[in-house]
Order: structure tokens, then sequence, then C-alpha cells
């Protein structure tokens, strides 16, 4: 188990005032910057001055304090804030990858990024090999001397399989390749960064904000890297512009402060339902379980007194199935049947025909993706037993247990 480093207290330590020392940092509704010295406004576009800012394109006040306060709970140098999960990945593997590049990725992985790198990525000649991520032969041997980039999710989606991070650093470091990890699922109770990744990406619209009234994602890497996606010549994040209004950025900034707390309660009752359903003699899948193909190894990356997280899925075997189970647990009130994921109630969607549905049929099948694999975000409920009660009133009634 990681001991030496706790995310939650690296955002307590931070000291952040609102400009008449507000206990919120002030919110800068402001797209441009004044000067009081040309020469200033000139060095600040050629990156020479600190602090400064010119366009809200480039940097935000509001922006740079959820960044500091990201950087903080990744053990990062920096971080940078974008309008949603998918603008983070895009713009970090295209700010690394030119055109003749190659990179190898978990082939599980959130199906908007699948398709961007299966479909998106060979309009800039740009190959993709998609592996087994627990398989690090199949990673050694998709090598190449033109690889940039391996690319995974702490626990991917849906399967939640877990990437072994240290050793893929390994890998990646001996071959002078980079390695960036998605830690959308599992924030604070693993710090890939503190692992060995060198780039850290989140969809903040889950659990670190966890109210699902927002879309939001951030880029946590080195000085360097952030510098470079910021450069106003050649920068990617700045190029393609997809910045974060400030208003949802210190409204994240604010539901961060509790993300222990939830992440928690969240670990706490996904391990409950994962338990109590496989009792019943359902397939779960569920990190935190021992029968879970890599829990001991998951036991080793895990930040101490976070639990193992509130994703788990449960395979029904049919689509059939898991329509009339996800129907009747809405009905029920176990939560909604809605895509996304980290929110205060549970919501849960069959993966292979909404959130995967961008991976072709047979990469689902040889990826081991069940037509009736239920995937669940686990809520917040304060009486998580009554809960399963209700799945387990949903699963006898249709006769799935
Ligand atoms: N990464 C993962 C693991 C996801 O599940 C998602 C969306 O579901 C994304 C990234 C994309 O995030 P966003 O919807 O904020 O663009």
């Amino acid at each position: 188990m990681n001991t030496s480093f706790d995310p939650a207290e690296q955002i307590q330590n931070l000291l952040q005032f609102g400009e008449f020392g507000g206990v919120n940092p002030s919110i800068t509704d402001s797209s441009t910057f004044t000067f009081l010295d040309p020469v200033t406004m000139t060095e600040t576009f050629l990156g020479h001055t600190e602090g400064c800012f010119l366009y809200s394109r480039h940097w935000n006040p509001s922006n740079k304090y959820l960044a500091d306060a990201l950087a903080a709970m990744e053990g990062t140098e920096n971080a940078w804030i974008t309008a949603s999960g998918m603008a983070a990945i895009t713009c970090a593997i295209l700010q690394l990858c030119n055109s003749g590049d190659h990179l190898i990725t978990s082939v599980t992985t959130y199906g908007g990024t699948f398709a961007f790198l299966s479909n998106y990525l060979p309009k800039f000649n740009i190959s993709v090999s998609f592996v087994d991520i627990t398989d690090i032969d199949s990673i050694k041997q998709a090598i190449r001397p033109n690889t940039k980039l391996i690319y995974t999710e702490t626990v991917t989606n849906p399967l939640l399989q877990i990437s072994d991070i240290p050793v893929l650093s390994d890998i990646a470091r001996e071959h002078g390749i980079t390695l960036m990890v998605d830690n959308t699922f599992i924030p604070m109770a693993v710090s890939p960064a503190r692992l060995g990744a060198d780039i850290v990406v989140y969809s903040l619209t889950k659990f670190i904000n966890g109210k699902n009234d927002c879309i939001a994602g951030a880029i946590c890497g080195t000085n360097d890297f952030i510098d470079a996606l910021s450069n106003v010549k050649n920068g990617t994040a700045m190029l393609l512009g997809p910045v974060l209004d400030p208003l949802r950025s210190s409204g994240i900034l604010k539901n961060l402060h509790t993300l222990h707390i939830r992440m928690k309660q969240h670990s706490h009752n996904a391990m409950t339902m994962a338990k109590g359903l496989q009792k019943l003699g359902v397939k779960v899948i569920y990190p935190g379980l021992p029968s879970h193909p890599q829990h001991e190894l998951f036991c080793t990356m895990v930040n101490p007194g976070y639990g193992y997280g509130g994703m788990m899925a449960i395979d029904v075997e049919t689509v059939e199935k898991a329509n009339e189970l996800m129907g009747m647990m809405q009905a029920e009130g176990v939560g909604y049947l809605a895509v996304s994921l980290g929110y205060f109630k549970t919501l849960f969607s069959n993966s292979g025909r909404s959130t995967s549905s961008e991976v072709p049929k047979e990469v689902q099948q040889k990826m081991g993706l069940s037509e009736g694999l239920v995937r669940f975000s686990i809520g917040l409920d304060n009486n998580i037993d009554k809960s399963l009660m209700k799945v387990r009133y949903c699963l006898t009634n249709l006769r799935i247990i």
C-alpha cells in the first residue's frame, strides 16, 4: 500500500483566498486583462512573466486556483483545466504525438477515447496499437522505435481492469516513452503520478465535481508540459481552445474539498453492494473483492483510507436481462438509468450499448465485454443495505437469481 502520500491533506494544506479575504477564491469573470505597462504585455505573450494573465483562453485566475489544487492532489508540478474530460485527453495526446508517431493503449478504455484513438488519430498519421493492459508482454511486444506514448486508465472503463502503473512506468522509462493515465474512475484513492505516470488526465465531470451539473477536465503534469500546452505559438490547449468557464471551475474547486469524504462513502457503499451481490451468486466485478484478478496488485497501488472506489459491474449475460433489470431498478428507486458516474445517486447503464457502443462488437467480444454487463456508479446512499435489498428484489423478481 502506498502509505506516504495523502491527497486530501495536500489540498487541505493549500491557502487560497479571495481578493478581499474571502474564504473562497474570487471568481474572475474576465476574458481579458489590463496591463500597466505595454512591455509586460509583450513579455507575457513571450511566456516570460510569472503570475500575469493576458487572456482567459490562455490562463484565468479561477482556473489557476483549481489547477493548483489538482496539481497538489496529484503531486505533480502543474495542471491545466479544460472544458471536458475529452478535451483533456485529446489535447494531451495531440501535444505529445506528431504525424508518424505511434502509441499503445489499453483496448478497454472509455468509448469516446477509443473512438478518438481508432477513428480520429489516423487523420494525423498517428498509429495506435490496442493491447490487453493486464498483459505486460503484449505491451512490450507492441513497442516500436516511433512509440511516443503508453495510454491507459487506472481502473479501465467498463471492465474495471487494473493498470499496473509502476510496471508500465518502468517500461515507458526504459524506452523513453511517456506514460499517460486517465484516473477519472478513482481520484484520491490512487495517485498515478506518485506511482510513476508522467501525465494524469481527468474528466472532472465525474467524481471530482460529483454533482453532474457540468462537463470539465484536467491535465496534470510537469511545468514544462503545461507550459508547452499553453504556449501561444504552438500549444495544443491554447490553439484548440477548450477552456473551462471560470464560474464552473470555482464551483468544482469547492466540490473538490469534499472529495475525500465522498470517495470514502462511494467506496464503502460499492464494497457493500459488491459483497452482497456476490453472496447472492451474481457475477460481480469490483477491484475491492479478492475475486478480482488484479485485487492484490490494486492493494499495492491505493492510498490508505479511501477504499477501492465507487465503480462496480455485474454480468447478467444478455442485453434483454440487463434492460429489464435496469428498468426495474430505476422504478424501485435504486438509482437512475443514466450514463456518467461519480454522482451522489447510483447510476447504471449497459456498457456495450451505451458508453462503449463506439467499440465495434467484435472488439467488445474479444476484450471480454459481455452484452449483459451493467456498470454501476454507486452513490452516497446513507443506507446502502436498503439499496442492496432493492437490487436483490429486482434480481429475484426477474428470475436472474
Ligand atoms: N474518461 C473516462 C474514464 C470517462 O468515463 C469519460 C466519460 O464518461 C471521459 C474520460 C470523458 O469525459 P467528459 O465526458 O468529461 O468529456
